[in-house]
């Protein structure tokens, strides 16, 4: 496919993307943000106002086929219709590049429930895979073997769009990493983002952050794309969790740069576990008992419903010292985005940032 649209891509520094509305009585928000990057890039984001993860969804089209990173955080297609958004941007395409046996991937950057949860929606849809969410099941789906397992990468080709897929363990074991060479986006889901860093093998997730580094000398990288945004626009200041809207939030993109800051943080935290630790564009947080499963934790909110600038960070007063303590945003798990999902409106009326 001659690659002429990244020419005409968009600027995403310049992307107003949906942040959650300031009251039940806004005007509602969209449950999909469906942006255009370029001929054959989107970057879908869902609703604050569905889940506060709001995470980044990304659908790349090759000419053979198309690959859905991760699902969302909310599975009812009433509510979050992925599927109807995804059918219909392939309908677009394939109006415009008829192809007969055009097939879809659904793959996941790791399966934390705020990346799997509309899986099922693509359950019946003809034409398509939905890969599985443990480590094993992705190694077989991609070819991954012990020699690419987790120190090598593979090659997914979409179709004249070759993705090379780098395993990616720490913020979660099946966690992967995809570059695309005809954006250079580098797509690291939870792993580095503009927010909270939530490391749960530190050895892992330093040797991963590693490969990132030298893969971004070797590779074009022109910009590096997490799944959330969690920093505000003020250095080192992040939204509390839960927050269900984020004005003044920094742009999505970080930079190769950042792969090297963020490796070099987490190694001056010397495994310590616990430990935050804010940065200018991200925190870094080392989780109790990494390496091992986390214990149940019950779902908490939002510690207070102040209004903006939102945060929860008394931050660095005396220079890189932990920000806060771990409680407040003891959080991005499995099972607590699964409540958030299945709580819907409650946990909207429990996290609301309204003031009276
Ligand atoms: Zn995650």
């Amino acid at each position: 496919m001659a690659d002429d649209t990244t020419r005409t891509a968009t600027d995403l520094y310049a992307v107003a993307w949906n942040h959650g509305t300031p009251s039940r009585r806004s005007a509602p928000e969209a449950p999909i943000q469906v942006h255009r990057h370029d001929q054959r890039t989107w970057i879908l984001r869902q609703s604050k106002t569905l889940n506060y993860e709001a995470p980044f969804l990304f659908l790349l089209l090759g000419t053979e086929r198309a690959l859905l990173l991760d699902t969302g955080a909310v599975g009812d297609p009433e509510a979050f219709p992925l599927r109807a958004t995804v059918d219909s941007l392939l309908a677009e395409h394939l109006a415009a590049h008829p192809r007969e046996d055009y097939r879809l991937v659904v793959a996941h950057t790791h399966p934390h429930g705020d990346h799997v949860a509309a899986d099922g929606q693509f359950a019946d849809r003809p034409a398509t895979v939905v890969v599985g969410h443990g480590v094993e099941a992705v190694r077989e789906f991609f070819g991954f073997t012990d020699d690419t397992w987790p120190t090598g990468s593979v090659v997914f080709d979409l179709g004249g769009r070759p993705l090379e897929l780098l395993p990616s363990p720490g913020h979660h074991e099946a966690s992967v990493t995809v570059h695309d060479p005809a954006t250079g986006w580098l797509l690291t889901g939870d792993t580095v983002l503009p927010g909270r860093l939530y490391i749960s093998d530190a050895a892992a997730y330093l040797a991963t952050l590693d490969r990132l580094v030298d893969f971004a000398k070797t590779h074009e990288v022109s910009h590096v794309l997490g799944c959330h945004v969690e920093m505000t626009d003020r250095p080192r200041r992040d939204y509390p969790l839960g927050a269900v809207q984020q004005p003044r939030e920094r742009p999505l993109p970080l930079t190769a740069a950042h792969l090297s800051g963020i490796r070099d943080a987490v190694a001056a935290l010397g495994g310590k576990k616990d430990t935050i630790r804010a940065y200018d564009d991200f925190v870094v947080y080392l989780e109790p008992g990494h390496g091992q499963a986390p214990p149940p934790r019950p779902r908490t909110g939002p510690p207070t419903g102040r209004p903006l600038p939102p945060t929860v960070t008394p931050a660095a007063q005396s220079g890189r010292g932990p920000a806060r303590s771990a409680g407040p945003f003891r959080g991005r798990r499995t099972g607590d985005a699964a409540v958030t999902a299945a709580a819907g409106g409650e946990h909207r009326r429990d996290t609301c940032l309204e003031t009276k």
